[in-house]
């Protein structure tokens, strides 16, 4: 099996999706950075629309989707493929945040791209970008000037100031979250555009993540397969091959693809189970899924390669490539999911963070491993939840607090927190109902979380009939 750990990684031209409330200047704005690259002359050709361009910005190059609004972005992701690699979101900063900037946030949260605001319209006396960072803090996006990670931008689309800074942002965010591909993967692309057209049949627009697509190729698309007859760049000029990122009108359908559909090279095993996988398994049917993912790779085919591969019990339930971030952290917290990273990296506040939260991250470097272990959680948990005991205290003393008893305990395994499942054992049998732990104190003082070594006041949800020597173990129901 291809893990695409055997090819050179290069770093990846971004894809860039524009989002945000109607009228903040979207089209606007990527009209100006398209015009702008044809009065630099390249080719002095008339652009075509194909639903994405490409602009060379310093040694590289940037594909905007050219589609702003299209329901195809609004989730940023089909199928399990990411649309694009990042998200602009573009905000009138006289306007500041209407309803659309709001569903905007939300869809780049959910979808977890990286992202970058644009705030739009600063030529305008009415604009205060100040205001809109402010508000901006209300939906959980901190940009830097906050001391968040989010670059933030007062751009003009009309005038072109800022834009070229905001160009260069892009390629600064993408360096950052190593957003990074393959020439030689398997081939990896999503349908953004289909039409029918009175002269060449059915046309659709290609963007290949991983992978180069060439005219001959065949290639499957929504389980049908396609040769390829011939491409065209955005500029209608025919070309040969596609490499990643690289937008190419596609023609050849025998019928219209769907926006959103995931493309895949012919006879290559990996990418016909993905592309079935793709079809069988959307997420809302895996209701009962016995375990919830959050997955991080360091490229689309290694994430592919993986989903592919799961055992049914497994959810995937949020995507991303790059290094594990804090966000992710908190978002799997809220959401209960798992974080299995392959060839990513996390660093060492992150990996507190997790720690602290209790979010469980395992990481990999080789797929069969990660695979592995997956399997075994699955068995194990199919089996019954199984108990890990994480912390450990000893009642030394007793007291009443507030007309409750309270163990006076001194913590002599891993640490006790507050919200713990807890069972208190005597002499190896457990004592009553399992419980949980309501508050936990330092002398006085509520906290959260006791470490090894240290006394604590810890009281119980149900009244344990415990007695001093008793131990109060504290356990998850399964760890891996
Ligand atoms: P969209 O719905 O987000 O695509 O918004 P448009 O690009 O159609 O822009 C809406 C209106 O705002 C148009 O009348 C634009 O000319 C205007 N507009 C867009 N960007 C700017 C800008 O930077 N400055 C000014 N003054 N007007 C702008």
């Amino acid at each position: 099996m291809d893990t695409s750990t055997n090819h050179t990684i290069i770093p990846k031209p971004p894809v860039v999706a524009v989002l945000g409330h109607v009228d903040h200047g979207k089209t606007t704005l990527l009209d100006y950075i398209r015009k702008s690259r044809i009065t630099a002359g390249e080719h002095g050709s008339i652009t075509q629309h194909i639903g994405a361009y490409e602009v060379p910005v310093n040694d590289t190059t940037i594909t905007f989707i050219d589609t702003p609004g299209h329901e195809a972005f609004m989730n940023l992701r089909t199928r399990g493929a990411r649309v694009a690699d990042i998200a602009l979101l573009v905000i009138d900063a006289g306007e500041s945040i209407k309803p659309q900037t709001i569903e905007s946030i939300k869809i780049i949260h959910e979808a977890n791209v990286p992202f970058i605001v644009a705030l739009n319209k600063i030529d305008l006396p009415t604009a205060q970008p100040k205001k809109v960072m402010r508000q901006l803090l209300q939906h959980d996006v901190m940009v830097e000037e906050h001391g968040g990670k989010i670059a933030c931008l007062p751009i003009s689309a009309k005038t072109g100031e800022g834009v070229q800074d905001l160009l260069e942002t892009i390629l600064l965010v993408t360096q950052m979250k190593k957003i990074m591909t393959s020439k030689t993967a398997p081939l990896r692309g999503v349908i953004i555009e289909a039409q029918k057209d009175k002269n060449r049949g059915v046309v659709a627009t290609v963007i290949v993540h991983e992978g180069t697509l060439r005219t001959g190729d065949k290639i499957i698309t929504g389980g049908e397969t396609v040769k390829v007859r011939g491409m065209f760049d955005d500029r209608g000029v025919r070309v040969d091959k596609a490499e990643p990122s690289k937008p190419v009108a596609v023609i050849g359908w025998k019928t219209l693809p769907s926006v959103g559909e995931v493309v895949s090279q012919a006879g290559t095993e990996p990418s016909e189970k993905i592309a079935v996988l793709a079809e069988q398994k959307p997420r809302e049917q895996n209701e009962e899924a016995l375990l919830r993912i959050f997955l991080k790779a360091d490229t689309h085919g290694s994430l592919e390669a993986i989903m592919a591969q799961l055992p049914p019990e497994v959810t995937v339930d949020s995507t991303g490539i790059g290094d594990i971030n804090e966000t992710e952290i908190a978002y799997a917290k809220t959401t209960g999911q798992v974080i299995i990273g392959f060839n990513v990296r996390f660093a060492p506040a992150v990996l507190k963070l997790a720690r602290d939260e209790k979010v469980r991250v395992r990481v990999y470097t080789i797929i069969y491993k990660l695979l592995e272990e997956i399997d075994d959680v699955i068995e194990t948990m199919k089996s019954g939840p199984q108990k890990t005991v994480i912390g450990q205290a000893k009642i030394l003393q007793e007291f009443t607090y507030d007309r409750a008893r309270v163990a006076g305990c001194q913590v002599t395994e891993g640490r006790m927190a507050r919200g713990d499942n807890i069972v208190v054992v005597r002499r190896g049998e457990e004592i009553g109902e399992p419980t949980k732990i309501t508050s936990l104190r330092q002398q006085k003082e509520e906290v959260t979380k006791v470490e090894k070594g240290k006394l604590c006041g810890i009281r119980m949800a149900r009244a344990i009939d415990f007695q001093i020597g008793d131990v109060i173990q504290s356990y998850t129901l399964y760890e891996f």
